[in-house]
């Protein structure tokens, strides 16, 4: 069974969870409302920003808040990115 983390986050977690949703290697967490649209990551939890939508989530996969497999991964990537 999958653990879950529950807001709040700290603000390095949030920056992990917005780098994962920006991976594009990985399905975004994203609006129950609006299925294409990713979530935002605060610190008080998942938001939408969709015009008029209040749609939130306080929880995402502990592996995804203190993250080490998929980032050991993906990590390295992105650091590609970034200089490139
Ligand atoms: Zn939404």
């Amino acid at each position: 069974m999958t653990k879950q983390s529950f807001a709040p986050w700290t603000e390095e977690q949030v920056e992990r969870l917005q780098l994962r949703q920006q991976t594009y290697l990985l399905h975004p967490y994203t609006c129950l409302r609006h299925s294409y649209r990713a979530l935002r990551p605060t610190v008080n939890g998942w938001v939408c920003d969709g015009p008029g939508c209040d749609y939130s989530q306080n929880w995402a996969q502990d592996v995804d808040v203190n993250k080490t497999s998929w980032w050991n991964n993906v990590g390295p990537i992105w650091d590609d990115l970034e200089d490139a």
